[in-house]
């Protein structure tokens, strides 16, 4: 065994998070009875096009995601009852749920497990000098696939303000807005993520037929779908806190030559740095070009931190504000 010494702990040890239980961070919530089929298996007749195959059949759902090399996942509600995962589980499932005008015949079934839906939240993201993040912080039923997008954004969320905290001077109660800002995202998509499990899963005729009419119109392209995919991809994610200023907290959608390297950025309408004529900062800090009217400050995480009028003294003023420039 070797013993390290550090300043602080990130605990990203999933679902059963050791270092989340020995520091006595609670992880409240529910493990829903229903049990989930997840295979890897090989197909012949699944389409390209629709790129998913969702079904709600009398006897329950089924989703098929085509894969590379000619081979798909499969996820199904199932009995609990069906004990033994074989082929012809699978191949029952198929049969039963798969649209009849799509004649699927299982070449294999590669992998199989079986799982069920927890839905929790710590109580904390962080305690003291340990930082919960990814599935040890939340866990939630799979459907949307955001389990690990979501843990990602924990670690970019969190990443720059340990770097701040660490070698940029940054004063620790930085680390307080991880938990300020990740924590209540994690409830909420908990809780959505549930009522999708729930409008999935709904076995009374009448609702399933409400359920079935509402996603047929989602389906066909409308505004509704366009909500839906903006939650689900979690684009849309804002750490708004400011009423004074409605752009801080919003995500900036990474643009020219400066998307693609974690650091502060500074954005400046119209003609970029040149034209602003303010004096260039720190080499921390890359700059761009903005539709927006005012100049924009960007965190390394891509959200705004602070806007300013565009002249060199106000973007001046708001860079010495920083609470540190991390190196990039
Ligand atoms: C059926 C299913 C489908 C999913 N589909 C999607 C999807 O489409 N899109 C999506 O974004 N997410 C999806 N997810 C969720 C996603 O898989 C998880 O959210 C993600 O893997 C969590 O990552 P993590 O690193 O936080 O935890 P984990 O992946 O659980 O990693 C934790 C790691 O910590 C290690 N560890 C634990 N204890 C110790 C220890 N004491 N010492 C050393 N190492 C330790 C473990 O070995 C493991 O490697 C799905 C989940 C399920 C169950």
């Amino acid at each position: 065994m070797r013993c390290l010494r550090a300043r602080y702990v990130v605990a990203c040890d999933g679902l059963h998070s050791g270092v989340r239980d020995r520091i006595g961070v609670g992880f409240p919530g529910t493990d829903k009875p229903q049990d989930f089929l997840l295979a890897t298996v090989r197909l012949d007749g699944l389409p390209g096009e629709p790129r998913v195959l969702l079904t709600f059949a009398p006897g329950g759902v089924l989703l098929l995601v085509p894969l590379p090399d000619d081979e798909a996942r499969l996820i199904a509600t199932r009995d609990s009852a069906d004990t033994a995962i074989e082929p012809g589980l699978v191949r029952r499932l198929l049969d039963e749920r798969a649209p009849s005008s799509l004649p699927l015949a299982l070449r294999e079934v590669r992998r199989a497990g079986s799982y069920r839906v927890s839905e929790r939240v710590a109580d904390s993201m962080r305690q003291h000098r340990v930082l919960l993040a990814g599935d040890a912080a939340h866990v939630h039923s799979p459907a949307g696939g955001q389990g690990m997008n979501t843990g990602i954004q924990d670690a970019l969320n969190l990443a720059w303000k340990l770097a701040a905290v660490l070698g940029g001077g940054a004063d620790e109660g930085l680390l307080d807005s991880y938990d300020k800002e990740r924590h209540p995202l994690a409830a909420a998509l908990v809780a959505f993520t549930s009522q999708l499990t729930s409008v999935a899963t709904m076995t009374q005729p009448a609702l399933a037929e409400v359920r079935d009419t509402a996603l047929a119109a989602v389906g066909a392209g409308s505004a509704a779908s366009d909500l839906l995919s903006l939650r689900i991809s979690e684009l849309g994610i804002s750490y708004g806190a400011d009423p004074g200023d409605p752009l801080v907290g919003t995500r900036v959608v990474p643009g020219g030559d400066w998307a693609h390297r974690y650091g502060w950025t500074i954005l400046v309408p119209g003609a970029g740095p040149a034209g602003s004529g303010a004096p260039r900062p720190a080499a921390a800090v890359r700059w761009g070009c903005t539709d927006a009217r005012r100049a924009v400050l960007v965190r390394p995480d891509g959200y705004v931190h602070a806007t300013c009028l565009p002249g060199p003294e106000e973007i001046d003023a708001m860079l010495r504000g920083l609470p540190a420039l991390t190196p990039t």
